[in-house]
């Protein structure tokens, strides 16, 4: 079997004496979405900011086409080709969208869309010229998504894309989604909402309390005694 994109390998974080992930192991192929779902605090976000190089691992490693990038910063890992978006999007505000997407572009080693398609893409056609902090909520994580594949990543780590939008908005969001896997993008997507991320693929991780305690198909993880116990609260 030819090596996955992104192999996460007993990746394991603590702050302090607090364990935010314990052990978690994932793979992701190219053109490939899988969903990482848990309830709030489960360690979702943190796993990103493990593999995006933000935090370093307590434990573990992450591989990138098969290189070591657990423990880069997180520019050397964006050039590496992998990118993450941010649960809060957080633009740079006084920059025009145009600028923002400049800016990501010129940190990359790629050549990634040109700006037009890609605000095209997120929906952002004829924005270009304005402020970015003038941007409502949606259309700011847009723009977050935007930055993000104006790095030209072959993997994609996506912080709950789906909170806060609307219905119409979480089914375009979930074809922009399906379209970036289509090219054959690596994308791990991190949601709280199970309706939006089922859009999305049928391969699941879930986490509890920094612990994986399922993988495998979507319409298995809502049947399975643990996973129901965890989302209901019981
Ligand atoms: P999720 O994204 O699943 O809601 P997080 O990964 O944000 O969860 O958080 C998991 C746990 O780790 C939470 O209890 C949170 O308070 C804790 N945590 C996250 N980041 C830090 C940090 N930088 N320092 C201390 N604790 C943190
Ligand atoms: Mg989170």
């Amino acid at each position: 079997m030819a090596e996955p994109l992104l192999l996460v390998s007993d990746l394991t974080k603590n702050f302090g004496r607090f364990c935010a992930l314990d052990g978690v192991g994932l793979d992701l192929g190219a053109g490939e979405v899988v969903g990482l779902v848990g309830p709030n605090g489960s360690g979702k976000t943190t796993l990103i900011n493990v593999v995006s190089g933000l935090y370093p691992p307590t434990r573990g490693t992450v591989t990138l086409a098969g290189r070591p990038v657990h423990g880069g910063a997180p520019h050397t890992v964006v050039r590496s080709g992998m990118n993450r978006t941010f649960q809060i999007a957080k633009p740079l505000g006084g920059l025009t969208v145009e600028e923002n997407l400049r800016l990501a572009g010129a940190s990359a080693g790629h050549r990634p869309l040109p700006e037009g398609d890609l605000l095209q893409l997120v929906g952002l056609s004829g924005l270009q010229g304005r402020v970015a902090g003038s941007l409502n909520a949606s259309q700011q994580k847009r723009l977050d998504l935007a930055r993000a594949l104006a790095t030209g990543p072959r993997v994609l780590l996506v912080d709950e894309l789906g909170a806060g939008l609307s219905p119409a908005e979480l089914d375009q969001a979930a074809g922009i989604l399906r379209q970036l896997a289509e090219a054959g993008m690596a994308l791990l997507v991190v949601e709280h909402l199970m309706g939006f991320l089922a859009k999305v693929t049928r391969a699941v991780v879930v986490l509890n309390a920094g612990r994986q305690i399922f993988r495998g198909d979507l319409d298995q993880a809502v049947q399975d005694p643990e996973v129901v116990r965890v989302f209901l609260g019981g």
